[in-house]
C-alpha cells in the first residue's frame, strides 16, 4: 500500500469491513516485511473513558476482532492490545464496558493496561518523554483511533491517539507543555505502521462522546499525518489550525498534503455513502465562556458538555464570570474555577478532574445563587 493511500469502506458489518480493508492493503506483507511472523504486534484502540462505542468516543470492538481474525488467519500470533485511559478514569472500567474483556478471552490476546505499566524516559530533540515500556517493545503498531472532535485540539485521530501510550503523570505534563509539540515529538519516537480509523459514529464535538454522528465508515492508511489531515478536511477544519499535524509533518512523520492523497472507496451501500461530517459547532458556542490554561483533556472534556447542558437550560447566558480551568491556575487566585488546580479561587468545583455531573450541578448552583441575589 502506498504511503499516500487512504482506503474507505461503508457498511454495518464492522468486523467483515475491517478484514476486507486489511486484505486490500496487503497488511500481511507489510507486517512480514517489517518484523517477520514472530514480531510483537500491538493493537492500540481508543478507550479514553468507560463510554460505549456507540456514544462516539471509543473504538468499536468489532474492528479489533476483525484485525485479530485477519492476523490469525495469516499466521501472526504474537499479538497484544494495549491502552491507557485518560487521567481521571480507569482503563479497566473501559476494558469491561466496551467489550475488550470478551475480545481478550475469546481470542486469547492479552490486553495490557498501560495505567499499570512501567515506563522509560526517552530523549527527543530538547525534551524528555516518558513512554510506557510495553509500547517501546512493539515491533509493529496497529493504531485504531476514533475520528472525533476534541475540545482543545479540535480534532483527534491517529497522531493524538498515541497519547494513550503514556503513563498518567506524563499525560498531565503534556497538557502543561501545550499538547501540540509533545504529541508531535511522541509520534517521532513511536512510529505507527498501520492505521485503521473508526469513523463509525465519532462525536464531532467531544472527545468523551455523547453526541455521535453515524457514518458507518472504516478507513485504512499507513501515514498518520495524512490520516489526520484528511480527518480535518472531513470535519471542515483547516489543518493549519491543528498545530500537532503540521509539527509532525515538519519532524518527518508523514505528509499533510491531502491533495496528493489517493483516496479509494472500497464499498458503499445504498444507505451509507461517502460524505463530509457536519460542522462541529457546539464546543465553539460554549467555549467563549472559558479561560483555559494547560488543562487536562478529562477536565476540559467534562466542562464543555456541562456548559452545553446549562446552555440548553437557558442558564449559561446568566453567567457573567469567565470560568477558569487548567494547571496554569495552580497557586493563583480568582473568582470561578474548575478542578483542584483552581483551589485558590473564591468559588471552586473540586476534583481532579471533577466529573461532568459535578461541574454541571455546582455551576448551576453558582448561577442560581447569583441570579437570586441580582
Ligand atoms: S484539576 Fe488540574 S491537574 Fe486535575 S485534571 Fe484538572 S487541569 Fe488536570
Amino acid at each position: 500500500m502506498d504511503k499516500n493511500s487512504i482506503l474507505k469502506i461503508y457498511g454495518t458489518d464492522f468486523k467483515e469491513m475491517t478484514m476486507l480493508l486489511l486484505k486490500e492493503m496487503h497488511a500481511d506483507a507489510l507486517i512480514r516485511n517489517k518484523c517477520g511472523r514472530s514480531g510483537l504486534i500491538g493493537i492500540k484502540p481508543n478507550l479514553v473513558s468507560p463510554s460505549l462505542p456507540e456514544m462516539g468516543a471509543t473504538t468499536h470492538p468489532e474492528i479489533i476482532a476483525g484485525i485479530i481474525e485477519y492476523l490469525k488467519e495469516n499466521s501472526f500470533s504474537n499479538l497484544i492490545m494495549l491502552e491507557g485511559s485518560w487521567v481521571g478514569d480507569k482503563t479497566s472500567d473501559a476494558y469491561e464496558l466496551c467489550g475488550y474483556r470478551e475480545l481478550s478471552e475469546n481470542y486469547g490476546v492479552p490486553f495490557i493496561d498501560l495505567q499499570n505499566d512501567s515506563y522509560t524516559k526517552i530523549h527527543c530533540k530538547d525534551e524528555e518523554i516518558n513512554i510506557c515500556d510495553t509500547a517501546l517493545k512493539l515491533d509493529f503498531l496497529i493504531n485504531v483511533p476514533v475520528l472525533k472532535g476534541h475540545c482543545q485540539t479540535r480534532v483527534t485521530c491517529a497522531l493524538k491517539n498515541l497519547k494513550g501510550l503514556l503513563p498518567s503523570f506524563e499525560k498531565r505534563r503534556f497538557h502543561s507543555m501545550g499538547l501540540h509539540r509533545p504529541i508531535a515529538l511522541l509520534n517521532s519516537i513511536i512510529r505507527q505502521d498501520l492505521i485503521i480509523t473508526d469513523n463509525i459514529c465519532g462525536d464531532p464535538d467531544f472527545e468523551d462522546g455523547g453526541n455521535p454522528v453515524i457514518r458507518n465508515c472504516i478507513m485504512a492508511s499507513t501515514d498518520p499525518v495524512l490520516t489526520d489531515a484528511y480527518a480535518c478536511s472531513l470535519m471542515h477544519i483547516d489543518t493549519a489550525d491543528v498545530p500537532y499535524i503540521t509539527m509532525s509533518e515538519a519532524l518527518g512523520t508523514g505528509s499533510a498534503d491531502i491533495l496528493k492523497a489517493d483516496i479509494k472507496i472500497l464499498r458503499e451501500t445504498s444507505e451509507w455513502k461517502d460524505c463530509e461530517l457536519p460542522y462541529p459547532d457546539r464546543v465553539v458556542s460554549v467555549s467563549d465562556m472559558v479561560e483555559e490554561v494547560d488543562s487536562c483533556s478529562a477536565c476540559y472534556g467534562y466542562l464543555i458538555p456541562a456548559l452545553d447542558m446549562l446552555k440548553n437550560e437557558g442558564l449559561l447566558s446568566q453567567l457573567d464570570e469567565k470560568i477558569c480551568i487548567g494547571q496554569g491556575y495552580r497557586g493563583k487566585t480568582g473568582r470561578l474555577g474548575i478542578g483542584n488546580c483552581t483551589c485558590g479561587f473564591d468559588y471552586n468545583v473540586k476534583g481532579c478532574p471533577p466529573t461532568e455531573q459535578e461541574i454541571y450541578e455546582q455551576l448551576k448552583a453558582f448561577i442560581l445563587s447569583h441570579s437570586d441575589k441580582a
